[in-house]
Formats: structure tokens, sequence, C-alpha cells
């Protein structure tokens, strides 16, 4: 009996030491002094930022952004050799259980500036809000497929459904931003360097969101980056003055600068 309860306070001794281990390094990263924001935003709700990025960025207690596809077969069938896409109930759990933040990315990850028929640009923009409703994901903002952006009509359409959207103008956004958000992409060939201007001017109190696609051992093309790259991205993050948001909290706490509309 003694013997067992020796063991058992060696192992809460050790549990104990380790959690103050854990909540040691924590700190230390918290301590960091946040004088900028940074937002993950993956597009096209890959299986790998279910599989790969989620859990990484779990672990920091980071939500971040998936933009969805609303016709899932065309998303199969678009990424079908690069990567799997996430499914309905897949998605639910990002939003439900970590604060993630669904986008609407159109229905089928068509060319937006190329069609020219309204009904078909109503339909690609406006037809997944009604799908996601139905899984009872809330869909705030529209991201736009290829960095295209719809052009006029495109543009009236996405401004009538969705409070916020996002292009690919690379661009760190002020705080308060504008409904149109910009973004850096962050891929397999983003340098160092790159990565560094962005973090550098966000941290004079801007906010930078980050562009991201499928986490891939073996990418593909140049937009999938790979875990070693994310984990490093991550390290990187939390060794920055960027405090990690969701959209959803820049708007509620710092409202819209009405007058800072990035170009188009
Ligand atoms: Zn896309």
């Amino acid at each position: 009996m003694k013997y067992r309860k020796e063991v058992l306070i060696i192992g809460i001794s050790t549990l104990v030491l380790s959690s103050l281990g854990i909540s040691l390094i924590l700190k230390k990263d918290q301590d960091i002094e946040k004088t900028g924001f940074i937002t993950f935003w993956f597009d096209d709700g890959m299986q790998t930022t279910f599989d790969i990025a989620y859990p990484l960025l779990r672990r920091n207690d980071w939500p971040a952004v998936v933009a969805m596809i609303g016709d899932r077969s065309s998303a199969i069938e678009k990424y079908e050799g690069v990567d799997g896409v996430m499914s309905w109930e897949e998605a639910s759990i990002l939003q439900d259980k970590d604060g993630w933040e669904i986008s609407n990315h159109s229905l089928t990850h068509s060319h937006l500036n190329e069609i020219t028929d309204q009904g078909i640009l109503e339909k690609e923009i406006s037809k997944p809000l009604e799908i996601f409703k139905a899984k009872d994901l809330d869909v705030q903002s529209f991201t736009f497929p290829y960095g295209e952006q719809g052009r006029l009509p495109g543009q009236e359409i996405v401004k009538k459904g969705h409070p916020y959207w996002r292009s690919s103008i690379p661009g760190v956004n002020s705080v308060p931003a504008w409904k149109h958000l910009t973004a850096y992409f962050f891929n397999n060939d983003t340098t160092e360097e790159e990565l560094e201007a962005w973090i550098m001017e966000a941290e004079e109190g801007g906010w930078l969101i980050l562009g991201l696609h499928s986490t891939l051992r073996k990418p593909v093309t140049e937009w999938e980056h790979t875990p070693k790259q994310l984990r490093k991205l991550i390290k990187r993050i939390r060794e920055s003055k960027l405090e990690v948001v969701i959209p959803s909290y820049m708007y509620d706490t710092y409202g819209y600068a009405e007058d800072n509309v990035p170009p188009q």
C-alpha cells in the first residue's frame, strides 16, 4: 500500500511540475506586449486544414478562418490529386468547438470576373449562403476565388449578403479596417524576409491576414505549404507582437474604417 501511495505522490508531483512548466512557457509568450493583429485564413476547405493545421493552431488556442466552397463535389473535383476536402461536419467542429469563422468561397470556385450573366453570378455568390444556413454555419464574409474581385456587379452582390469580404490584394489592413480585407499569402516559396516584413508592418498597429491553402508534406503547386513551414510560422507568430484574432472580433471591437478603402 505504502509503495502505491509513494508512486501516486511522485506521479502527482510530476504532473504538477509538468503543468507548471507548461504554464511558465505559455506565460512567457503571453508576456509579450501585443501591438498588432494576425488572422490565419485558409482557403478552399481542404482536408489537411482540418487534419494538420487545425490541431497545430488548437494547441495555442488560436481560431482561424476557413473559406468553404458551397458545392463540395466541385471542390472534390477541383482538388483531386492535391488534397481532399473537409466535410460539413468537420467545418461545424471548427466553428462550434473552437470558434473558427466559416467564409463563403463561392458555389463552384469559378472565375467571377468572367461571368457576364447576372443570374449565374448571383447564384455563385448567394446560393452558398443557403447551404451554409442549412448546415448551421454562421457565415459573414466572402472570399473571392482566384484573387478576382468579381468586377462591379460581383462586388455589389457580395456587399448585399456579407458584412465584409477578402480579396487577394496584397497588404496589411488598418485598424479599424474597411470591409474589403486585403491579405498576403503564405506559400511554400514565401521567404523569411517577406514574412518578417509583413509581421513588422502589422506590429506597427496593423492587422495582417495570412491566406493559406493545403498543408502538404510534398506540395503539388506553389500555393501549398509543408507542415514544417506551418510549425515554424506558428512559432514565429507566438514570439511576435501580434495577437491572433478572427475578423468578427476585429469588427466587434474596432468597427469599420469607412474612409479606408483599399485600391481596386
Ligand atoms: Zn480558392
